[in-house]
């Protein structure tokens, strides 16, 4: 099973092929991703208009690329697939529509495929992971802990109940006046300061419920900064310091309760796994942290290679594999309409799916 497939949801113009091929195995023949970091940087985050034009202009090129560097026509592909959701309005319908178009003109299936659920099953594409499994997705816009028992089927545990980890990470950044996109700048500032300098909130630690709370944590480090003002570097990377390492334990409380929560519920699994899934999983100090837990409860922690762990086109394809491999592609997809909001426990796959 081979699939072409489109990711358009953010920032990010993307295309690749992926296949698993007759032995079984999967593979990732070409994952070209186009970042509009310079468009944005200038406003400091995402413009969603000026997103969806960039989208307009990158995808015919960016998918001919990921066709070209994988040795493959549009007839030697058995689907289309593209993110429908959830993302920047904008972004999805130029994706989605392409990815119609396409299937048209060439008589295949499109998938319309959850963006999360690429995030979530990324670590079946590049590692022996077996359902169910254990994810902490943690990217821009989520923060989630979820049971993944099998495809198409997500018991969310957790999720934040006001910002996302990576939203987090983007404000603080944008608070210190450090460049777009703020994550891996702050995790680069913060391994020059003292995370002990600050002693900033763990928010909802202890708490037996698996949610998340990052809105007093950001507050906490804008009162740091308007105190100290004018800011040092030292300055700088010591709230940086000092938050990654809020953040790094408040996961890891919260993760270690789901660890406990899964074992009791799959007492029969020996070697269960943790996987973490979206932008902020490339943060080092949080995968080192989550490396150390999973070790102490018995678990192996599966986290994607660096250049998965943000938004591409490989995940989404990958998605679409599984799906036409279980028979459990979307049956009336040509009428599918982009969704700006889709949770990933109301995901496409007919199990959970909406009313089917
Ligand atoms: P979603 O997947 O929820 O729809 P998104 O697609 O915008 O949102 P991703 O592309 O998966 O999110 O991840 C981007 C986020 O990851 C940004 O908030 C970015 O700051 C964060 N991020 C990237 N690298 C790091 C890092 N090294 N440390 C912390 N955060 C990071
Ligand atoms: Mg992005
Ligand atoms: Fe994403």
């Amino acid at each position: 099973t081979r699939v072409l497939g489109i990711e358009t949801s953010c920032d990010e113009t993307a295309a690749s092929v992926v296949e698993r091929g007759a032995d079984g195995q999967p593979r990732i023949l070409s994952s070209v991703v186009l970042s509009q970091i310079e468009e944005h940087a200038a406003f400091g985050g995402v413009v969603p208009e000026i997103a969806a034009r960039a989208h307009v202009e990158a995808l015919d090129g960016v998918i001919e690329a990921a066709l070209m560097e994988a040795g493959v026509t549009l007839d030697e592909v058995d689907a289309i697939a593209a993110t429908a959701g959830p993302g920047l309005i904008g972004g999805l319908i130029v994706g989605v529509t392409m990815a119609k178009a396409i299937a048209a003109a060439k008589n295949k299936p499109f998938l319309p495929i959850n963006h999360l659920e690429g995030h979530a099953l990324t670590a079946r594409l590049t590692d022996h992971v077996d359902f169910p499994f254990l994810l902490l997705l943690v990217s821009g816009g989520h923060t989630q802990i979820l049971h993944v028992a099998g495809l198409g089927k997500y018991e969310r545990w957790g999720t934040t109940i006001d910002d996302a980890l990576g939203e987090a990470f983007d404000k603080t950044a944008k608070l210190l006046s450090l460049p777009y996109p703020g994550g891996p700048n702050v995790e680069k500032a913060a391994a020059q300061g003292d995370p002990k300098r600050f002693a900033f909130p763990r928010p909802m630690k202890g708490e037996a419920r698996l949610d998340f709370s990052f809105s007093g944590l950001k507050t906490a480090v804008r009162r740091a900064a308007t105190e100290l003002a004018p800011l040092s570097q030292q300055d700088i990377a010591d709230i940086c310091a000092s938050f990654q390492k809020a953040v790094t334990e408040t996961l890891s409380d919260r993760v270690a309760r789901s660890l406990e929560r899964f074992q009791t519920l799959h007492p029969e699994i020996a070697e269960p796994h943790l996987v973490v899934a979206g932008g902020v999983a490339a943060n080092q100090a949080i995968r080192t942290e989550l490396d150390r837990l999973c070790r102490e409860h018995g678990f192996t922690l599966i986290a994607p290679p660096m250049k998965l762990c943000g938004d591409n086109a490989a995940m989404i394809a990958w998605v679409a594999v599984e799906q036409l491999d279980a028979g459990l592609a979307e049956p009336d997809s040509m009428a599918f309409a982009p969704r700006p909001r889709w949770p990933l426990d109301q995901s496409s796959a007919p199990v959970f799916g909406a009313g089917k």
